[in-house]
C-alpha cells in the first residue's frame, strides 16, 4: 500500500506543478483494483466486524460486551447510516480500576489498523505470546475498544481508493475535535486534513466524542499508521500552541526524536488529543 501510496503522491505532486494547484493534498482522487485483488491480507471492514464478533462469543480470558454505536449523516453524504462496533472488555468478576479507552483507523487508508485492534482483543482473550501480560493487566483495567472508526470510508479504500484518508464527508475526523486551533488553509474542500465546518460536525466523531464523555477514560490511545511515533499533544494550552516541531525535514528526524521523548511530544496539528487534553485524563496518546 506505501508503494501504491507514494506513486499516487508523486503524481499528484507533478500534476500540481503542471496545474499550479499548490493548495490542496486531495485523497478522493486516483482508484486502483479492489484490495482483496492486490493486498488480500488485510481484513475487510465485514470481516473485521465478523471476527471480531466471534471472539466476543469465545473469549477465554475476558467478558467482552460487543454493541454498535448509529448515527445518521446529515453532511455531504445526508442519509448516510454510520455504525461502529464498540467493544467493553474485562475480566470476568473484575471491575479494573483504570479505564483505558483505544481507538483504530480515524483515517481510512490506515488498514493495519484494524488487524491491530483484531491481535489486541485476541490477547486479551488469552492467545498468544503476551497472553499472561495481558491477563495481569486486566485485573486493573478495563477497555473500551472502538477497532474501526471511519468503515464507510475505510470500504472506499477497499474498492480502491487507497490514498482516502478522510471520511464519507470528505472530512478528516482526527480534525474534526473540536472548533479550535484550525488551520485555515485546510479548510478547502477535497484537502485531505479538511477539519469540516466545525467541531463534531461528523457522525463518527460525534459518536467517539459521546463515548469519552459516558466513559470517562483514564487512558485514551489513538491508533494510527505510516509514522514511528508516540505522541502527546500540547493540547489547546495558549502558552504551549506555538511549541510545534518542524515537518520540513521528510519526517525522519522528527520521529527520532518522538521515539527518544515519547511522553511529551506536541502534535502539529490539532487532532482528538488536543480536545482531551481539556479532560484532565491522565494519558493521552496517539501513535
Ligand atoms: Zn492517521
Amino acid at each position: 500500500m506505501a508503494a501504491t501510496c507514494f506513486r499516487l503522491i508523486v503524481a499528484i505532486a507533478i500534476s500540481r506543478i503542471i496545474f499550479s494547484d499548490a493548495s490542496v493534498q486531495r485523497d478522493d482522487e486516483n482508484t486502483g483494483r479492489p484490495l482483496k485483488e492486490t493486498m488480500p491480507w488485510f481484513r475487510t471492514t465485514d470481516e473485521l466486524h465478523q471476527e471480531l464478533g466471534d471472539l466476543s462469543s469465545s473469549c477465554n480470558g475476558a467478558v467482552i460486551e460487543m454493541s454498535t454505536e448509529s448515527k445518521l449523516n446529515t453532511g455531504s453524504a445526508a442519509g448516510q447510516s454510520v455504525e461502529l462496533d464498540v467493544l467493553r472488555i474485562r475480566k470476568s468478576g473484575v471491575h479494573g480500576k483504570v479505564k483505558a479507552m483505544m481507538v483504530f483507523g480515524e483515517h481510512a487508508r490506515e488498514l493495519i489498523t484494524g488487524e491491530s485492534a483484531l491481535d489486541f482483543v485476541r490477547t486479551l482473550c488469552g492467545n498468544g505470546k503476551y497472553a499472561a501480560k495481558a491477563a495481569e493487566v486486566l485485573d486493573n483495567v478495563q477497555f473500551t475498544i472502538v477497532p474501526n472508526a471511519n468503515p464507510v470510508a475505510r470500504k472506499l479504500v477497499e474498492q480502491g481508493q487507497y490514498c482516502k484518508r478522510t471520511n464519507e464527508d470528505g472530512v478528516d475526523l482526527n480534525r474534526n475535535w473540536g472548533s479550535e486551533h484550525r488551520e485555515p488553509e485546510h479548510w478547502v474542500d477535497g484537502d485531505e486534513m479538511n477539519p469540516g465546518p466545525e467541531g463534531f460536525s461528523e457522525p463518527e466523531t460525534t459518536i467517539l466524542g459521546n463515548l469519552v464523555e459516558s466513559e470517562r477514560p483514564d487512558i485514551y490511545l489513538s491508533v494510527h499508521s505510516g509514522a514511528y511515533l508516540l505522541g502527546t499533544p500540547f493540547g489547546f494550552d495558549p502558552k504551549k500552541k506555538g511549541a510545534k516541531l518542524p515537518i520540513d525535514d521528510g519526517g525522519a528526524q522528527t520521529h527520532q526524536r518522538q521515539l527518544l521523548q515519547p511522553w511529551s511530544v506536541p502534535v502539529w496539528e490539532p487532532g482528538s488529543n488536543d480536545w482531551l487534553q481539556e479532560w484532565r485524563m491522565r494519558y493521552r496518546l496517539g501513535g
